[in-house]
């Protein structure tokens, strides 16, 4: 066999046998920078090694300081897992390594990502004539859908943001909750706005804009104007009203960018679709596919009602490059912040294909029903108090006071049946639960009960 192929042959049968330990793997770890710097590290090596030692050194240097974010107790921040199906995807994609810029170096790739496109618009119930881009992350589709407001905004008083920069221009009025995610902030920085360009709307106990402040601020706002709303928020789970926002914000004539980060998937769900009520109305959106989808890291999806807007603030042109015109093939880099790019739609694609609608629909409803089992459970303990309205898939839980609720916490984490969070919520230190797996079942949630009751207890 040769060196390449044994190299390929342990990589397989280790993925194989860490999918299959994931459930059982103690989630958390304490493996510390020094120690994997011991094993990892070392002089710069100067000489070749075969392949096969390189993968066999990476997996025993890295194990140890592997999280299992990918198995069923992982419930911190807002993590999804990998559907295996969409890891062997990944694996194609990297073996394939098409650079999916254009569709000349990659027709396949530029087909798969129209293909799931298109799937995706309908089951996230965004407009048929939408464009999207797949991006790294929700962080990179908030900097797209952005990019698109930013032009069209500017645009419409008569300035080209493309060619002339901010410079000059008239000034724009960002209106966005006081509990945005931080990740708008940050696109708003690279887009030269600033952070200081966003007027805050004052948020409820949920953290959703509370209207009477969204209308005065709203109110306040002249000239080109950018309302961020959220559905789902990062802490509690909950949604902006949509409805009344994207119609006050359109009267105005100002654009809609809905933050759905994890928020835009309870589309799928009859149960859960009255929380997005008023989505399909805003000019662009941001998600994740690599949260609540389920598929591997990178994967993040822009969406935008203004395709024109779109590829006026993406699109790229060079004479040594072959693009299609308009309506034909689709060049990913007129959509997307890169040039060369990796093939992300072949997971996304995998994703859809193999669990469908209706595995979607269910695999969303058991995450949410499964925060409900956390919430009823917890709560019937004395001193444990659920802060949040469980309307999602996010859980918030108090054990008291701040010291109490974080020490908690720690002995979780160093328990390791189950892995989760803090968060400082309204001035309060607490729980964070996220069940963003394909893979948590009632009884991993029950499991991790018992033990987040035994760490209280025991401090
Ligand atoms: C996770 C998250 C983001 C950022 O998404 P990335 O995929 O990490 O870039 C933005 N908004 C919300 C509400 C999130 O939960």
């Amino acid at each position: 066999m040769s060196d390449s192929d044994r190299a390929l042959r342990a990589a397989a049968a280790y993925a194989e046998d860490f999918i299959a330990r994931l459930p059982e793997r103690r989630v958390g770890t304490d493996a510390s920078a020094d120690e994997l710097r011991a094993v990892l590290g070392g002089p710069l090596p100067e000489e070749p090694q075969p392949g096969a030692d390189v993968i066999d050194s990476l997996i025993k240097g890295t194990e140890p300081g592997v999280v299992a974010t990918a198995g069923p107790r992982f419930f911190g921040f807002v993590i999804g897992a990998a559907l295996p199906t969409t890891v062997a995807a990944d694996w194609l994609t990297s073996v394939w390594d098409q650079n999916a810029g254009l569709f000349a170096a990659g027709p396949s790739a530029s087909v798969v990502e129209e293909v799931a496109g298109s799937w995706l618009k309908e089951l996230l119930n965004i407009p048929a004539h939408a464009s999207f881009s797949l991006v790294t992350g929700c962080q990179m589709a908030h900097f797209v859908g952005l990019a698109s407001a930013r032009h069209h905004v500017l645009a419409e008083a008569g300035w080209d943001v493309e060619r002339d920069g901010l410079q000059g221009a008239p000034p724009i009025t960002v209106v966005a909750g006081a509990e945005r995610h931080v990740t708008i902030d940050r696109a708003l920085r690279y887009l030269g706005l600033g952070t200081a360009v966003v007027s805050a709307v004052d948020a409820d106990d949920q953290g959703r804009m509370e209207m009477g402040s969204f209308r005065d601020v709203l109110a306040r706002a002249e000239g080109p104007t950018i309302v961020c709303a959220q559905a789902g928020n990062v802490n509690t789970g909950s949604f902006d009203p949509l409805t009344e926002i994207c119609d006050a914000a359109h009267e105005q004539g100002a654009w809609v960018h809905v933050d759905g980060a994890f928020g835009a998937w309870a589309a799928v769900a009859p149960s859960l679709r009255p929380l997005l009520a008023g989505a399909e109305r805003a000019d662009s959106w941001a998600t994740d596919a690599h949260k609540w989808l389920n598929v591997p890291y990178d994967s993040g999806l822009a969406f935008c009602a203004h395709p024109n807007s779109h590829r006026a603030a993406m699109s790229v042109h060079a004479s040594y490059l072959v693009q299609s015109e308009d309506g034909g093939e689709r060049d990913q880099m007129d959509w997307t912040p890169e040039f060369s790019r990796r093939a992300r739609g072949f997971t996304t694609y995998a994703a859809i294909r193999s669990l469908g609608r209706r595995g979607i629909t269910e695999m969303i409803e058991r995450s949410c029903a499964n925060a409900r089992r956390f919430a009823d459970a917890l709560a019937a303990e004395p001193g444990v108090e659920i802060v949040n309205d469980v309307v999602l898939n996010q859980v918030l839980v108090s054990f008291g006071d701040d010291e109490r609720t974080k020490a908690v916490i720690e002995r979780v984490q160093a328990d390791g049946t189950c892995w989760l969070g803090g968060t400082v919520w309204h001035g309060r230190a607490l729980m964070r639960i996220s069940v963003s797996s394909w893979s948590t079942t009632a009884e991993d949630v029950d499991v991790s009960v018992e033990a987040i009751l035994r760490c209280a207890r025991e401090v």
